[in-house]
């Protein structure tokens, strides 16, 4: 454990307010958002301006501390998670959480690093305008956060991940320099991108203290439509039906599967199935229009309903009726990972193949997995548009303590999953990161030459290793 004279040299830094070496208060944040991974800290230095981190940078490099950045601490991965034996300080930005400007000409917010994505929507909406990235934990993750992570969610169909909306970014490098890039260029070649080399570096690069971000019109008129449908290949059909009628306003198009639906239904109160006849398979889909000339996103959305519902490619559909309506339906599916959680003990992959495939993987995988796992049960919810599901295998029924299966089963669970997405010429982390749940098993299935690169660019930028260690990327004997 790092010792008082060390955290001592931090304190004189940053002051007081800067520095938090109760352990009652660091506990919560040693853990990751799903129980998996626990670390140990002496302290959280927690800075207030971007001269502050680099100073703390600095300091970290003179006396050899590694440092683990945190935002939200909402990683899937265990990413934020400091290591089990102390030996790293926890570096949280969530103090660094004012918006700087936004500006509605320019469409564009500059926001720190900690700054909560709905303190942002919220901005943004005041101004006309709006951030178009969503995702369950929006009341924590932060945008330091979503950017290192590449974050996607439930809009990646219109507007691409974090990565397309990441204008200029302004971080401090693991030298203790500042990057001073928060001028949106639309146009820029001084060569390497190092604004898009951050974007989704999982904190191993340097420390991101503040972005450019680019936002869209606010959305003027909306239609939410919860559709029944029989199989993820009709799912696809219908996804490419609602785009051919509705064009690029399709912004959002979630696939459910009816035992997830389920467990929101068991776990969530107050929700309810939009739908009357429950069917294998749902989906949500959202169409948004920036002005309210006629025909109203509403009525479009009726007419390819009705022929989906015509062709059979659906079984059955309702489009809320208003806002209260609507947010009931994107509820339903933003608690998906709560209400999952509190079934019990799963093994969740955020996983990507090519959109073609999807379907066939979805059905094909989890039918696979049960028969090979005998007593567990496998489906999968996500964003089938961005061939991207997150993928459950859930405990045999009745099993009351998850580490210990997980400790049984866990690795030929993961192994056999991952196999399966490179065999279909997928990835195995689409939006979540590696962190540390993923490390070892990006080191056994990336090629050599995507390891090189990474360890290459890794040493190359943090040669004393103090960035985010043990994260990312996997250690010699993993690959
Ligand atoms: C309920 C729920 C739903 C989710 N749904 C989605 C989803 O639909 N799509 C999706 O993509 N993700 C989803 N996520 C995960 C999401 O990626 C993270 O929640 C978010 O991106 C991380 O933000 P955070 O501020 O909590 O970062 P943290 O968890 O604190 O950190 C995440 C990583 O970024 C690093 N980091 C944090 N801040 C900085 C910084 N300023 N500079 C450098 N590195 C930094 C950390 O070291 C860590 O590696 C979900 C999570 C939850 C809990």
């Amino acid at each position: 454990m790092i010792g008082q004279e060390i955290i001592g040299r931090f304190a004189a830094l940053l002051g007081p307010k800067g520095v938090i070496t109760d352990p009652e208060d660091i506990a919560p944040w040693l853990t990751d958002w799903r129980g998996r991974f626990h670390g140990a800290a002496a302290a959280i230095l927690q800075p207030s301006s971007t001269q502050e981190v680099a100073a703390i940078v600095s300091l970290a490099a003179e006396l050899r501390v590694p440092l683990v950045p945190q935002g939200g601490n909402t990683s899937m991965v265990g990413g934020a998670t400091p290591p089990q034996d102390g030996s790293a300080l926890i570096l949280s930005l969530r103090r660094m959480n004012r918006i700087r400007s936004l500006s509605p000409d320019d469409n564009l917010a500059i926001c720190e690093a900690g700054v909560i994505l709905s303190t942002l929507h919220d901005a943004a909406e005041e101004a006309g305008r709006r951030f178009p990235l969503s995702l369950g934990a929006k009341g924590s993750a932060t945008i330091g956060g979503l950017i290192s992570t590449n974050a996607g969610g439930t809009q990646v169909l219109r507007h691409g991940t974090v990565r397309a909306l990441v204008e200029g970014l302004e971080a401090v490098l693991p030298d203790g320099s500042i990057l001073n890039g928060l001028e949106a260029l639309k146009k820029d070649n001084r060569g390497y991108d190092l604004k898009q080399l951050l974007v989704g570096a999982e904190g191993t690069l340097g420390i991101i203290t503040a972005a450019s971000l680019r936002l869209v019109p606010a959305i003027a008129a909306r239609a939410v439509a919860w559709v029944g449908v029989a199989s993820p290949a009709d799912a696809l059909a219908l996804l490419r039906l609602t785009e051919a009628r509705l064009g690029d306003s399709v912004e959002g198009f979630e696939i459910i599967a009816d035992d997830g639906l389920g467990h929101v239904l068991s776990h969530i109160p107050g929700t309810r199935c939009p739908i009357e006849t429950r069917t294998p398979w749902h989906v949500l889909i959202e169409v948004d229009h920036a002005d309210l000339s006629p025909p109203s996103p509403e009525e479009r959305m009726e007419a390819a309903l009705a022929e989906a519902l015509a062709q059979g490619i659906a079984t059955d559909a309702a489009i809320a009726a208003n806002e209260a309506q609507a947010a009931t339906f994107w509820r339903l599916r933003e608690s998906l990972s709560e209400a999952e959680r509190a079934q019990g003990p799963a093994l969740q992959f955020d996983i990507s193949v090519p959109v073609a495939r999807m379907p066939a993987f979805m059905i094909d995988t989890a039918a696979a997995a049960e028969r090979t796992f005998p007593g567990t049960t496998a489906s999968s919810f996500g964003h089938l548009g961005d061939g991207n599901v997150h993928f459950h295998v859930r405990a045999p029924k009745g099993t009351t303590d998850g580490p210990a299966w997980i400790a049984a089963d866990g690795k030929a669970i993961n192994a056999f999953v991952h196999d399966a997405v490179a065999a279909a010429g997928g990835s195995i982390s689409a939006e979540h990161g590696i962190g540390q749940m993923k490390r070892a098993e990006l080191g056994r299935l990336a090629s050599p030459a995507r390891l090189h690169a990474l360890r290459a660019i890794k040493a190359a930028f943090d040669p004393l290793g103090l960035m985010n260690p043990d994260k990312l990327i996997p250690r010699p004997e993993e690959g």
